[in-house]
């Protein structure tokens, strides 16, 4: 097996990491829906992933990592991360720009551009989203800002990998200060309205909680 997988390979596994980082289980429909992709088209390429041994299928059709598989998943997982990090906190782009660029850099890294950038930029923990990298975690008492009571206060950890893709809501989030690090009182839960309100200072955010369930926090102390 040749050690150079192409571009479309190393997609997957970081999609496959990711999922699996987010709680989701693997299934082909998953990811034909978070590629955009048609279902024979992830069929396919899957097949080419179980062929090189990087994958394997359940008899639920259930997609597992095998050790190569999850090694490059990790490898990858961990470009795409530095290169945020790199984009955002050297660079100066917008944290809720970074993610697109990152994509494509990743594939171009060379093993050792990924060491000595790691090391350049101190061997950071998480990329500017909060997504831990490869050998890190959350903290254990991290929940998912839907499961917050009202009153609560917390701190934002991660908003998930999913949201990154749009943009247009990662800036909505940026201009309600809804980032890593902040931290905001939860006011009220609307359950008929599927939403609830944050506040920060003067400031209020309403999120719906479709989104809420994909921001991890931990309760903080007022
Ligand atoms: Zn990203
Ligand atoms: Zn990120």
């Amino acid at each position: 097996m040749s050690e150079k997988h192409s571009i479309v390979i190393e997609e997957y596994l970081l999609l496959l990491y990711q999922l699996r980082g987010a709680g989701e289980r693997l299934k082909a429909v998953t990811l034909a829906q978070r590629l955009k992709s048609s279902a024979p088209t992830v069929h396919a390429t899957l097949q080419r992933m179980q062929r090189d041994e990087l994958i394997q299928m359940d008899d639920k059709k259930e997609i597992n990592l095998t050790r190569e598989g999850e090694r490059l998943a990790c490898d990858i997982a961990f470009r795409h991360n530095l290169a945020e990090y790199f984009l955002c906190n050297t660079l100066g782009i917008p944290w809720y720009e970074v993610h697109k660029h990152a994509h494509q850099l990743e594939h171009a890294m060379t093993p050792t551009v990924v060491d000595k950038l790691a090391a350049f930029l101190n061997y950071p923990e998480t990329c500017p989203h909060g997504t831990p990298m490869p050998g890190h975690s959350l903290p254990e008492d991290c929940f998912t800002l839907d499961q917050a009571e009202e009153g609560m206060m917390v701190e934002i950890m991660m908003i998930a990998e999913e949201l990154e893709d749009s943009e247009e809501l990662l800036k909505i989030l940026h201009t309600q200060q809804v980032i890593p690090g902040q931290k905001h009182q939860v006011i009220s839960r609307a359950d008929v309205m599927s939403s609830m309100t944050l506040q920060q200072e003067e400031q209020q955010a309403i999120l719906p909680f479709h989104v809420a369930d994909k921001i991890h926090v931990v309760q903080v102390e007022d």
